[in-house]
Formats: structure tokens, sequence, C-alpha cells
């Protein structure tokens, strides 16, 4: 087999080369694993809008990678780096990574082509409204049909206008809310989906940094505690993986923006960075740390853990060699290409890849959908009872101990779940469920050498089952 670290792929090839590499490990006929791996609908649209008086026409997709499981879910990206194929290989992504954390979604992805922040607000709210007009024109939004969410460059805020545009345009569905996710909890969010992304890649790493014999094939000791850890990107999914981290006892030593590195081996105070970022407008020149005005060096810096959590192909075969890292979380997608995949594996790094480490945003999108749909808040009927169970319980400890239960511990047992105490529990169990399952597909199966293949094998298995119990229509 060609070996692709001689070559340069593009991030769809890359995608399609990882698919093709788990593809072979299976046991599906060519038919089937074609099906899996082709995009099903691509919508590619130009539209006009009116920025201050003047007409500017948008480039912008939506595609719908598998149709599998309905409906399809995905970001929208805010970027000028869009284009077809990478619109394309984020929707793939999406449908092997519903897969691994079993939430019943076809993949999809959407982009706009602009770089938003050479916009007022107001222009992108007209941007992001007429984008998704389009998509209700051509039957790609709805809560069965296509659930977009937040992705680089959008937020809450763009959710909003959407999920209000299409409640606009569809006056009858009272399941309007579920169109799009990743709201602001007002209208109709779960509480707990801002950090998912970030929350999941911290339970993630945190897994798998729990396996003794694992840690000692990389020189570590087990546990997060204490760990050298550079994120790349301070972004929704990048803040808070790092809060996260640093929450845990890890040492921040870097931190990478688009406009450069700051290393500090003793460790960088995350929330005064940030402060540091509000008023000089960026993160060089932070009090005791090293500047790296050329923010991809910061990659190549001394650590334990890195985490790029900014946008693909950042690690490639030009820089791979120079990683430090033992372990690269990918909380982004498809930071590393597939040739310093292959670099990065001969050097014995242990890669936990995108398609499974960041699928926390879409598991509390699930929550979030069936929230809506059930049009309930997650708690409201069980709170008040189990803290009347919990109150009793305690009557009962106390009479028959002949002890008194101190203030604290009585706050600490009464509480009955909050939403997002639910949330958070539903999005721990799913990390620490799938990387077990990864991990025993890479330790069980023969030929799978990476977590990488064998998430693509433990995906492309439950998409084909689907395909070859259901049949195919007609
Ligand atoms: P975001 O727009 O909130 O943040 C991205 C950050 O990266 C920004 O702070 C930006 O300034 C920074 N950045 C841009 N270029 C950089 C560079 N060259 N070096 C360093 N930093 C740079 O986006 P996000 O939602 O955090 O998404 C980040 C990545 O995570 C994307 O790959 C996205 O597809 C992926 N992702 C996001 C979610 C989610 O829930 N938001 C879920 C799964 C995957």
């Amino acid at each position: 087999m060609e070996d692709p670290s001689k070559k340069n792929l593009s991030f769809f090839e890359s995608v399609q080369s990882n698919f093709d590499k788990a593809a072979k490990l299976t046991r599906f006929d060519d038919g089937i694993l074609e099906q899996i791996k082709t995009c099903d609908s691509i919508l590619k649209i130009k539209f006009p809008v009116k920025i201050a008086g003047k007409l500017e026409v948008i480039e912008a997709y939506r595609v719908q990678h598998s149709h599998h499981q309905s409906p399809c879910k995905g970001g929208i990206r805010f970027s000028m780096e869009v284009d077809q194929e990478e619109v394309m290989a984020l929707a793939a992504l999406m449908t092997y990574k519903c897969a691994i954390v079993n939430v019943p979604f076809g993949g999809g992805k959407g982009g706009v082509k602009i770089d938003s922040k050479k916009y007022a607000v107001e222009d992108l709210e007209k941007i992001t409204r007429r984008y998704t007009a389009e998509l209700c024109k051509k039957n790609f939004i709805g809560p069965g049909i296509d659930v977009p969410a937040p992705d680089y460059g959008t937020s809450s805020r763009e959710m909003s206008w959407i999920m209000d545009t299409y409640a606009s345009l569809n006056p009858n569905d009272i399941d309007a809310q579920a169109c799009v996710t990743g709201k602001p909890i007002s209208q109709g969010g779960v509480n707990g989906r801002t950090e998912a992304t970030g929350l999941g890649v911290f339970f993630g790493v945190r897994e798998a940094c729990s396996f003794k014999e694992d840690m000692d094939k990389l020189g570590l000791t087990t546990g997060i505690e204490g760990k050298r850890v550079i994120v790349q990107g301070l972004g929704n999914v990048g803040y808070h993986t790092a809060k996260y981290f640093e929450e845990a006892g890890a040492i921040l030593v870097g931190l990478i923006e688009y406009d450069g590195a700051i290393y500090n081996e003793q460790g960088l105070d995350l929330n005064a960075v940030q402060a540091h970022r509000q008023i000089t407008g960026g993160i060089l020149n932070f009090p005791e740390a090293v500047n790296y005005v050329n923010p991809a060096e910061g990659l190549e810096l001394p650590c334990d853990i890195l985490i790029p959590a900014a946008l693909e192909s950042v690690v490639h075969k030009e820089n791979a060699d120079k990683i430090q890292a033992k372990i690269i979380g990918e909380a982004a997608n498809g930071p590393l290409t597939a040739e310093a995949d292959v670099i990065l594996n001969r050097k014995g790094v242990l890669v936990i890849p995108d398609i499974y480490l960041n699928a926390g945003g879409v598991t509390v999108s699930y929550f979030e959908w069936l929230k809506n749909l059930s049009h309930v808040k997650y708690g409201r009927l069980e709170k008040r009872f189990s803290e009347n169970m919990y109150q009793e319980l305690i009557g009962i400890i106390e009479t028959t101990t002949g002890r008194k239960v101190s203030e604290l511990e009585r706050k600490t047992v009464l509480r009955g779940p909050e939403e997002v105490d639910l949330v958070h529990s539903g999005l721990e169990d799913t990390m620490i469920d799938s990387y077990n399952e990864l991990r025993e597909i890479y330790n069980t199966v023969e030929g799978v050498e990476d977590l990488r293949t064998a998430a693509f094998y433990c995906a492309i298995n439950k998409v084909g089952i689907t395909y070859e119990q259901r049949g195919i229509f007609p």
C-alpha cells in the first residue's frame, strides 16, 4: 500500500484514507462500504445580502453525509476556508462521530464562506437568516430532517436567529425549537451545551490517562494532575477544555491563538490570560511567559498533552516530527493530516481521534433535541420527589444511628438533580463507555494499529449493520 506519510492529502482525502484503512478490516462488501462513505446530498448555494447599502453575494453549503438515521446533524461554520470538500469532510466525520457515541443521527455540516470578524452584528444576522431561509426552501433543515449546531465562527447567537427564521417560515411546526441545537437557554437550549465539547474532551483524555499499562508505554503516570498541557485555540472548545484541565490540576504550559503562542513551564493562569487578551487584544506579552509570534511554533513546545482546538490540518508532514507531546487529543475536527498521523504513530504518540474526542457537543445536542421534542426541562418531574426521598432517608439514618447529620452533609445529599447535573452525567458516561469500546477494538481486532482506526472501525460497523439489517428502499 502507498505510504500516506509521503503524500500531501487534502482534509477530505485524509478522512477518506482513514475510512479506507479501517473499512478493509471490516466484513462488509464494497457496495455497503461505498454507501457508508459517500455524501448523500450536497447543497451549494449563492445568495445576495445587502451590506451597508451594497449587494454582496455569499457562498454557502449544507452537506448531508448520511441518511441512515434521521435527522442529519452537524454544525455550521463561518470561515473563509469553507469550500465544498471541507464541508463534505466535516459532514462525514459527523456520521462516524454520532455512530461512535450512539447518538441516532446521520452526519451533516454547513458552511458559510465569510470572515465573520469583518461584519457588524446586524449584517451577520442578515446573512444567517437568509442562509436559513435558503435551507428551508431546499428542505435542508427541520427537526426530523437536518438539525444544525454551532461550530467554528458561530455560537448560540446564530442558533437563535436560525430557530426564529425557521419558526417564522414554519408556523405550524410545534417542534420548531428542535430545528437547531446550541441555542441560548431562554430559547430552548439545554444547560451544559456551551461547555459540552470541551468537557467531553476532558473526560475522554482523563479516561485515556487512567490505564496504567497505556501510560507506562508513554513513560507517563496515570491521572491528569501534574500533566503539562498545551491548548491551541481559545474559542468555545479550547477555552472549556483548558478550564477543565486546569481545574483537575494539570499545568497549562502553553496557549496558542491566531496572533501567536505563549509558554511558561510553571503554568499559565487561564482566566488571567483571558483578561489580558480582553485588554490587549491578544495573548502575546502575558507576564512571565515566553512569546512565539508564529503560532504554529507553539505546537512544537515541550508538553505531555497537546490539544489542537482550532482548525484542521495544523499538524502535517512538515511539523509532525517536531511535536514533543506524548498524547494528542484532537479537540478540533481533523487537526492532523493522514501523513502526520502515520509519522506520530511511528513515534509512539497516543492520538485520541476527533471522531470520538469532540463528540461531547453532538451528544449534548442530542439531549437538547430530546428536550425540545418532549417540551419539558430535564429534572422537572423528579427533582422535588428525589429531594423529599433523600430527606426521609436522612431522617431514618439519624434515628437509627442516633447521630445528627451536619448541615454540609445534609446540603450535599439533599440536592435533587438539576438539568446541568443530568446533562454532565450523561456526557461523562458516554465519553467513558465509548473510550472503552474503542480501546477494546484497538486491543483485540487484528490489523487495528491505532485508536483512529479503531474509531472508524467501530463507526463503520454500526452504520453498516443498519444498512444490512434494514435493507435498502425500494
Ligand atoms: P471558535 O470559533 O469558538 O474558536 C476557534 C478559536 O481558534 C478562536 O479563538 C480563533 O481565534 C482560534 N484560532 C483561529 N486560527 C488559529 C490559529 N492559527 N492558531 C491558534 N488559534 C486559532 O470555534 P470552536 O467552536 O471552538 O471550534 C473549534 C474546533 O472544534 C473546530 O475544528 C470545530 O469544528 C471543532 N468542534 C467544535 C464543536 C463545538 O461544539 N463548538 C464540536 C465539535 C468540534
